[in-house]
């Protein structure tokens, strides 16, 4: 991952909440943010698709994605996800296609599935998943909540996300080290 890149998201995890009059230890969904952004966000059964392509989609395919982007436009963008996904994946996935957006990302090359779909290389995937980490759990919301002790499904359940993306941030923000330290 770029230098600096790890910073400029707790940063603009910080920005976006600031803009949104949201307290950096408070929930931004991706219903906040992609109205926000001005990117719609559609459960992808909605799609004027062949039956064909809904039964690859929906009901051979349907654990296989999680949702896409469609570029609708000059710099207009719709996401649509998959809606037989559980709801807190599908928060991340989401948040995903948002990041790869707020990072200006240029689709490695469309991929025609039902419909042409964008896809990125590795490390701008690996730089959405962080990005999107970041805007859901910011580590100064984890530092927040966890020094006032509150509990880690708790914190699962008000930001919306799976108890893996919570324990994988708290990790990777070394974030308990602060929390334990006694002052
Ligand atoms: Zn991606």
């Amino acid at each position: 991952m770029r230098r600096g890149f790890k910073t400029w998201c707790e940063e603009e995890a910080s920005n976006f909440r600031k803009v949104l009059g949201l307290k950096e230890y408070e929930a931004l969904t991706w219903e906040n943010l992609s109205t926000h952004l001005n990117v719609p966000v559609l459960d992808a059964s909605i799609l004027d698709i062949t039956d064909e392509d809904r039964q690859q989609l929906f009901k051979n395919d349907s654990n296989c994605w999680d949702a896409f982007t469609l570029s609708v436009g000059e710099n207009k963008h719709m996401v649509f996800y998959n809606s037989n996904q559980p709801p807190r994946r599908n928060t991340n996935t989401i948040m995903h296609e948002l990041a790869h957006l707020i990072c200006k990302h240029v689709p490695t090359k469309i991929v025609k599935l039902a419909f042409p779909v964008r896809t990125f290389d590795p490390a701008q995937e690996d730089e959405a998943d962080w990005l999107a980490g970041s805007l859901l759990l910011p580590r100064a919301a984890l530092l927040h909540l966890l020094k006032k002790g509150m509990k880690r499904e708790n914190i699962a359940d008000q930001f919306q996300v799976s108890m893996e993306l919570l324990q994988y941030r708290i990790n990777m923000t070394g974030v308990l080290k602060q929390v334990h330290r006694r002052w």
